[in-house]
């Protein structure tokens, strides 16, 4: 049903809404494979980007919460019998011999347990001892398997187990030894209810599951960067935003991040050569902008996005940024792009120069840095302004579709 909810929302445009089965799709597909219209591209992508997500969401949901569920499948089965062997999936130790999947579904435990929670119905399926259906739980952190084994119960015991005539049965001497067991109220079972399991968010409130709810909630997070706006916008060049993430964070392997892994006696002042000039230190500062090779390039596009006033230093410039970080402006999206595209053609020059021997001069990637924004450009809608026009005739950006949107 998800899979068909998916295709029938975009199948209309593909253009092939009248074929309901997969043999008709790809039949349909194949008598039109030697087309290069555009139709033809586009429902050749959208089958190929749909089964992809649907297969990709399937695996996510899948392998999380299948074996908890136990939902009725050939795979679960199996790891049921094979693996459980009729203990909890909680309580089995990682083995040593185990498969690289199954070891890591059972590492991921510590960092999903807390979210899992057992909705009780009748009780039959949520395990007394390792399911979490009250907030102390799981009872085993509290009382110890011998405490268990001692009291006459089994370790696959399930709550319907150990309630009988609405009291727990489990001895009243485990009342003195945990005291915390008397917070916790005696359930009701409902006979005709299934137990089911939910996911709690760190909120600790119920949520839908799925694998981006999941993420969020067992990811670890920081305070937010007032520069991530910067890098991560709907505008960006991913492989420029990624190289910029680097920057900000310090991170890229210059050679004085390299060499500071360096014994001290095995540091030479060669590898610290900027290959770009030749003439100082390989670092972040100097690559953006103390260098005379970067700057030179720098002072070649700058006053296209009207950025000739800002002083030749990278957290300058950055500065100047972030003053309209959320900015849609076309000036300020433009301002973004370009220093992230300067600052990823240079990184790759850097390489390319040091590592593979091939060098280009200032003027060739000018020309590549304003290509990549301006073909970005291209792609996006603006409003249509007097003063938006001239700034896209500046980068000599032109066409009605691109204020399309607005008009
Ligand atoms: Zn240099």
């Amino acid at each position: 049903m998800f899979a068909a909810d998916v295709w029938n929302n975009i199948r209309v445009k593909a253009g092939i809404q009248n074929f309901s089965t997969w043999d008709d799709i790809v039949m349909g597909l194949a008598s039109n494979a030697h087309k290069r219209s555009i139709q033809s591209i586009i429902a050749r992508l959208l089958l190929a980007a749909s089964t992809y997500l649907i297969w990709k969401e399937r695996n996510d949901r899948f392998h999380n919460m299948s074996i908890l569920t136990k939902r009725e499948s050939l795979w679960v089965s199996w790891n049921y019998d094979n693996k459980l062997k009729g203990c909890s999936f909680w309580d089995i130790p990682v083995p040593n011999n185990c498969s690289w999947g199954w070891r890591k579904l059972l590492q991921l435990r510590p960092s999903i347990r807390s979210h899992i929670w057992s909705k009780v119905g009748n009780g039959v399926n949520t395990s007394a001892w390792f399911d979490r259906w009250a907030d102390i739980c799981p009872i085993c952190n509290l009382v110890s398997p011998r405490d268990i084994r001692m009291a006459g119960f089994s370790l696959n015991a399930s709550i319907a187990d150990i309630i009988s005539n609405g009291v727990w049965l489990w001895p009243d001497a485990w009342y003195d030894l945990f005291p915390v067991l008397t917070n916790i109220h005696v359930l009701q079972l409902e006979p005709n209810k299934q137990d089911t399991l939910v996911w709690k968010g760190v909120d600790h409130n119920e949520c839908t599951y799925s694998s981006s709810t999941a993420w969020d909630s067992i990811r670890s997070k920081e305070k937010l960067v007032p520069w991530y706006k910067l890098i991560w916008n709907a505008q960006c060049i991913p492989r420029h935003a990624f190289n910029m993430w680097l920057i900000m964070r310090n991170k890229l392997l210059t050679q004085d991040v390299i060499l500071s892994w360096v014994p001290p006696r095995r540091k030479t002042m060669d590898m610290m050569c900027c290959s770009l000039c030749t003439a100082d230190f390989d670092s972040h500062s100097h690559l953006f902008f103390e260098c005379l090779f970067s700057t030179q390039v720098w002072f070649m596009v700058r006053d296209l996005a009207d950025l000739h006033t800002v002083p030749l230093v990278w957290q300058q410039v950055i500065d100047v940024l972030l003053q309209h970080a959320s900015s849609k402006l076309p000036i300020n999206v433009i301002r973004r792009l370009l220093v992230a595209a300067v600052a990823y053609v240079m990184w790759q020059e850097r390489n390319n120069r040091m590592f593979g021997n091939q060098s280009r001069p200032p003027d060739i990637l000018c020309k590549e840095i304003l290509h990549t924004v301006r073909s970005k450009l291209m792609g996006l809608t603006f409003k249509k302004t007097d003063c938006v026009s001239s700034l896209l005739d500046r980068w000599e950006v032109h066409g009605e579709s691109l204020f399309k949107r607005f008009t």
